[in-house]
C-alpha cells in the first residue's frame, strides 16, 4: 500500500502546468495553449499572477489548512491568540459555522478529507466496531503505529495510521467511499503536504499520494531519507513503517524522540472509596507548569514544515493538523491555565507558519484556513446535582520526569470544599455498566478502570465507588481497582470486554464509547432489544437526543439516523452503528469562565466533545489570503463546506460532495447568487410517553427525577437550510432531549 516515489519526482515539475491546463480545457482550446505556452518558465510562486482571473473558476492558489483541534470560537482573543485574532479581523471569519454531528475528530477530519457526511463517506470514526457480525466476516489484523498487534475484537479507536491502513484494506481500499481532496488534487498533479496529529492528518491522504509527516511516521520512504541527510530527527516510530520493508530506517544515535508527549499530571483522591482509603487519579486542574503537553511536538512538525517541506517541495495544498487546545482541554478543561498556555502556543505556531511563508516569499499568495474540527465542553453533570469543588493547589512540582519539555507524573493537589468557582467531579457515564446492570448484556472492550469524574454529592458521596479486585477475577489482575455498579450483581461484571467472534450472546450489545456520544450495535437486528435500549436511553437523564437506523421504522421519541447523516447503505451490519445516542448537555452552565457542559463515556476527562450541545458544534472557521475577502460571514457554513472550497481555490471540483463552495466569502466566487436561509426545528413523528425519569446520582434507576411528571420524552433538532442555485443545505445547529 505504499506509494510509488519515483511516480512523484516524474511529475513533480510539470505539475503546476497540469493544473493550469486542466482549468482552460475547461474553459476554450484557445485559452490551453496560451497556457501551454506559459508553462516553460512557470514559477510556481507566482500562480496568483500568472494565470488572469477568469468569472467562471478561480485561479490556482497556494491554500494551507491548519486546524486548531477542539479550539472554541470564543476563544479568539487579542491576548491569548493575537496572530489568529489578527487573521479573524482581517480576514473572512465564518460566525455560524458547524461541525459534523458526532462532534468527535476522525468524524470531522473525514469530512475535511471528502467535504461529506458519513451518509457518503461512510466513516463512523472516532472509535468504531467493525465486527464479526456472522460467519462470512473477519476481523481486521494488523499492527498499531506503535508497532504491537491491534486489537479488532472490541471497538478500535481510529486516531493512528497503521490503524486506518488496516482498516483502508479490510473495506477493500474504501474506508472512504468519496474521492477526497487530496486524491483529487494529487491526481491532477498538485503536491500536497500533510503534518501533524495521529491518524486525524493522515486521513486526508490515506492513499499516501503525498508528503506526510505525524506524530508516528514520515511517508514517502524518499522523505525519510532526505530529512535524515538534512539532520532533521524522525519520530521514533517511523522505525515501524518501514521495519517489513526492503529499506528499514534505522534512527541516527541523536535522534531523540521529537514527539513525545507528557501524559496529564494528577493528583489521588480517596474520595470515590466511601471508607475513604483506596486512591484513585483525579486531573489536576489547578497545575500551572505543563502548558501543553504536546507544544514540542508541535513546534517540531511546524519546523520541519516551514524549513524544509514548504522551501523544497511548494506543496500547493497542505494541512497542518495539530493537537492543540483539544488535549489540554481534555485534560484540564476550558478555561483553565493550561487550556490558555496550550493556546498561546497553537498561536506561536500559527506565527511560525506565517513567518516561514514571509521567509519564502509566499506570504501574499497563499491562502491560511484555520479551523477546528469541533469545540469543546466541560465534562460535569448538572449542578444541582452535583456542585463543583475546589481543588487545593500543589505547593510543589509534579513528581514525574520532564518529558519534551513538559512536566508530568501526580502533583501534592487535594479535593477541596464545594465552590461554584471550582472543577467539575461529575459527568462520567459508562453506558456498557449501566446496561449490564439492568439485564442487557452490553461491552465496550474497555476493561477495569476508574474516574474521579463519576460524580461526588454535595455531601461527598460517590455515584460509583472504587473497589478492588483482590483475587483477579473480575479484572484479570491481582489487585486491580474498578468502578461498576454491574460489580454488585449476582454474578459481578467489572471490565465488559468483548466476547470472542462467535460467542456474543444472541442479543449482545457492543458500545462504541465515544466521549460526548456513544454508539450500540446490536448485531442481532433484533427489534425487541432496539427498543428496550431506546426505552433506557430515554429514562436515563444522562443521555439526550437519540438517532436509531430507519430499518426499525419510526420508534416514539427518536429521530432517525438518516435525518442526521448517519446512515450508509455500504456500511449496513459492517461499521455503521444502530443507535447514535448524544449525552446530554446544558449549554448556559459555566465552568471557569467557560460556558458549555456535558456527560461523557467515561475517561476521567475534565473537557469533552461528540454531543449535539450548540457549544461542540459550532466551531472556528477564519480564512486569510489573496482568494478571500475581509468580512463575516453570517449565513451558516460547515466543515463539509471546506473540502469544496478549497477545490475551487486549487481549479478542481469535487463532484461527490455532500458540501458547498463558500461563495460569499471568495473574491472571485464560482457563483454571486445571494443564499437563502431558514430556521426550523424538527421533532419526532410523535414523543414516547409513560416513561419515569432516572436521575443520575443513582445508576441503579431506582431514584426517580420527582420534577418531571408527564412522563414524555421528545427531541429538538434544530437546523438551517440554506439554499442557493437550486440546491439546499442543511445545517443542524443542535439536538435536545425534552423530558417532561
Ligand atoms: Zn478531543
Amino acid at each position: 500500500m505504499k506509494r510509488a516515489g519515483p511516480l512523484k519526482a516524474l511529475i513533480s515539475d510539470q505539475k503546476e502546468c497540469v493544473i493550469v491546463k486542466l482549468r482552460f480545457t475547461l474553459i476554450s482550446l484557445a485559452a490551453m495553449s496560451l497556457s501551454l505556452a506559459a508553462c516553460g518558465d512557470y514559477s510556481p510562486t507566482q500562480t496568483t499572477t500568472t494565470v488572469p482571473p477568469t468569472p467562471a473558476l478561480a485561479a490556482p492558489t497556494r491554500t494551507i489548512v491548519m486546524v486548531w483541534d477542539g479550539m472554541r470560537p470564543d476563544d479568539v482573543n487579542a491576548t491569548d491568540t493575537p496572530n489568529l485574532y489578527a487573521m479573524k479581523t482581517g480576514g473572512a471569519n465564518f460566525s455560524d459555522n458547524h461541525s459534523t454531528y458526532p462532534t468527535f475528530t476522525m468524524m470531522n477530519s473525514s469530512s475535511f478529507a471528502s467535504g461529506s457526511f458519513p451518509k457518503t463517506s461512510g466513516f463512523y470514526g472516532n472509535t468504531f466496531w467493525t465486527p464479526p457480525q456472522g460467519a462470512a466476516n473477519t476481523i481486521p489484523v494488523g499492527k498499531s503505529a506503535a508497532g504491537a498487534n491491534q486489537d479488532y475484537q472490541d471497538p478500535v479507536f481510529t486516531e493512528d495510521y497503521a490503524v486506518l491502513t488496516t482498516l483502508n484494506t479490510y473495506y477493500g481500499g474504501q474506508l472512504l467511499l468519496v474521492k477526497s481532496l487530496f486524491a483529487t488534487a494529487q491526481a491532477n498533479g498538485v503536491v500536497t503536504a500533510t503534518i501533524g496529529k495521529s491518524g486525524a492528518a493522515y486521513l486526508q491522504d490515506l492513499n499516501q499520494g503525498g508528503y506526510f509527516l505525524d506524530e508516528n511516521t514520515a511517508q514517502p520512504r524518499s522523505l525519510v531519507t532526505e530529512l535524515q541527510a538534512a539532520n532533521i530527527a524522525l519520530p521514533v516510530n517511523t522505525t515501524f513503517n518501514y521495519s517489513s520493508t526492503t529499506s528499514p530506517v534505522t534512527l541516527s544515535a541523536t535522534n531523540g524522540s521529537p514527539t513525545a508527549r507528557a501524559g496529564y499530571v494528577t493528583f489521588n483522591t480517596a474520595a470515590y472509596d466511601p471508607n475513604g482509603v483506596i486512591p484513585i487519579a483525579a486531573r489536576d486542574s489547578t497545575d500551572a507548569t505543563q502548558g501543553a503537553p504536546e507544544d514540542a511536538a508541535n513546534k517540531y512538525m511546524m519546523s520541519v514544515f516551514t524549513s524544509y517541506i514548504l522551501p523544497k517541495k511548494l506543496p500547493m495544498l497542505s494541512l497542518i493538523w495539530f493537537r492543540t487546545p483539544d488535549n489540554v482541554e481534555h485534560g484540564y478543561g476550558p478555561g483553565t491555565a493550561n487550556e490558555k498556555a496550550g493556546l498561546r502556543s497553537q498561536d506561536a505556531r500559527l506565527g511560525e507558519l506565517m513567518a516561514g511563508l514571509k521567509a519564502n516569499g509566499l506570504d501574499t499568495s497563499t491562502n491560511i484556513i484555520v479551523v477546528s474540527d469541533h469545540a469543546h465542553s466541560s465534562v460535569s453533570g448538572p449542578t444541582g446535582l452535583y456542585p463543583l469543588f475546589t481543588i487545593n493547589a500543589s505547593p510543589t512540582a509534579p513528581n514525574g520526569a520532564i518529558v519534551n519539555g513538559a512536566t508530568s507524573g501526580t502533583s501534592a493537589a487535594s479535593l477541596g470544599a464545594a465552590s461554584a468557582t471550582g472543577f467539575s467531579f461529575s459527568g462520567d457515564v459508562r453506558s456498557a455498566d449501566l446496561l449490564t446492570y439492568r439485564g442487557f448484556q452490553a461491552y465496550d472492550g474497555n476493561g477495569c478502570s476508574t474516574s474521579a469524574m463519576y460524580g461526588l454529592s454535595a455531601t461527598g458521596t460517590p455515584t460509583v465507588p472504587v473497589k478492588l479486585d483482590a483475587a483477579g477475577t473480575l479484572c484479570g489482575a491481582v489487585g486491580a481497582k474498578y468502578q461498576a455498579v454491574s460489580s454488585t450483581l449476582g454474578t459481578p461484571v467489572a471490565s465488559f470486554k468483548v466476547p470472542a467472534p462467535g460467542s456474543l450472546p444472541t442479543n449482545g450489545v457492543v458500545v462504541a464509547a465515544n466521549g460526548g456520544s456513544d454508539y450500540f450495535y446490536v448485531p442481532s437486528h433484533d427489534p425487541a432489544t432496539i427498543a428496550n435500549l431506546v426505552k433506557f436511553l430515554q429514562r436515563r437523564e444522562e443521555y439526550g437526543a437519540i438517532f436509531v437506523d430507519s430499518r426499525y421504522g419510526a420508534i416514539a421519541g427518536t429521530l432517525m439516523m438518516s435525518q442526521v447523516n448517519l446512515e450508509n447503505a455500504t456500511r449496513l451490519n459492517n461499521g455503521q452503528p444502530d443507535i447514535v445516542v448524544s449525552f446530554n448537555w446544558d449549554d448556559t452552565v459555566m465552568v471557569q469562565g467557560k460556558p458549555g457542559i456535558e456527560f461523557e463515556s467515561a475517561g476521567g476527562q475534565r473537557g469533552m466533545h461528540g454531543s449535539f450541545s450548540p457549544i461542540d458544534v459550532h466551531n472556528t472557521l477564519i480564512a486569510k489570503g489573496p482568494s478571500f475577502l475581509n468580512t463575516t460571514i453570517t449565513v451558516p457554513s460547515g466543515n463539509v463546506d471546506v473540502a469544496p472550497t478549497i477545490a475551487y481555490l486549487l481549479g478542481l471540483i469535487m463532484p461527490q460532495a455532500d458540501g458547498r463552495i463558500l461563495n460569499e466569502a471568495l473574491v472571485v466566487p464560482s457563483s454571486k447568487s445571494t443564499p437563502a436561509v431558514a430556521a426550523s426545528s424538527v421533532a419526532p413523528t410523535s414523543a414516547a410517553t409513560g416513561l419515569s425519569f432516572e436521575l443520575p446520582t443513582d445508576p441503579t434507576g431506582v431514584t426517580k427525577d420527582a420534577t418531571k411528571t408527564v412522563g414524555s420524552y421528545s427531541i429538538a433538532l434544530a437546523v438551517k437550510d440554506l439554499t442557493v442555485d437550486g440546491k439546499t443545505y442543511r445545517y443542524f445547529d443542535y439536538a435536545k432531549a425534552v423530558r417532561q
